[in-house]
């Protein structure tokens, strides 16, 4: 079922996301669902709080590209719950999008190559290693569970103006209530 994808300045955006306690059908049911609405909006990663659940779930889907054939694209779909970066190394800048702001690019600079820890959909406990663009995506994802968002990297006169343009979406689509 594809899930309606919150836009800033959605209040519940801003919001920590609690642990999951227990990986279950509901957790599963869920992911899901974020891998369905996340290869609609031809997104490459989704975070549980996007979809109004304040839980620390996120998933991604950074397709491996081979130089040689770009077009065959193999795809990589990795759900993560509880994800906790233990260690990170080196640097790297690039231009974020994010579904929840619309017509915004960023450029940000994080980790280049991160090592996280997270539970899986069967809760086992699980590592993964990620560089590039793939770690660019985790850190991004780990940001809305934190209530950290692409907005949140700009100065703050173009967050005043993107902001402004937002509400003003907003209230065309008569969605002020959730707004801060
Ligand atoms: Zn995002």
């Amino acid at each position: 079922m594809k899930l309606e994808v919150l836009k800033y300045p959605n209040k519940k955006l801003k919001k920590k996301s609690r642990s999951v306690s227990k990986v279950n059908q509901v957790i599963q049911d869920l992911a899901r669902d974020m891998f369905e609405t996340m290869y609609l909006d031809n997104g490459i990663g989704l975070a549980a709080p996007q979809v109004g659940e304040l839980i620390r779930l996120i998933i991604l889907d950074v397709a491996l590209i081979d130089p040689d054939h770009p077009e065959d694209h193999k795809p990589d779909p990795v759900a993560l719950v509880n994800p906790e970066i233990e260690k990170a190394e080196g640097t790297i800048e690039y231009e974020e999008g994010c579904l929840s702001c619309p017509e915004l690019i960023v450029p940000v600079t994080r980790s280049e190559k991160v090592w996280v820890n997270y539970l899986d959909l069967d809760g086992k406990p699980s590592k993964l290693t990620a560089e590039g663009l793939k770690a660019v995506c985790i850190q991004h994802e780990i940001d809305h569970l934190d209530g950290i968002l692409l907005v949140d990297k700009m100065g703050r006169l173009e967050k005043d103006m993107y902001r402004k343009k937002r509400i003003r979406v907003a209230k065309d689509e008569k969605a002020l209530a959730n707004i801060l």
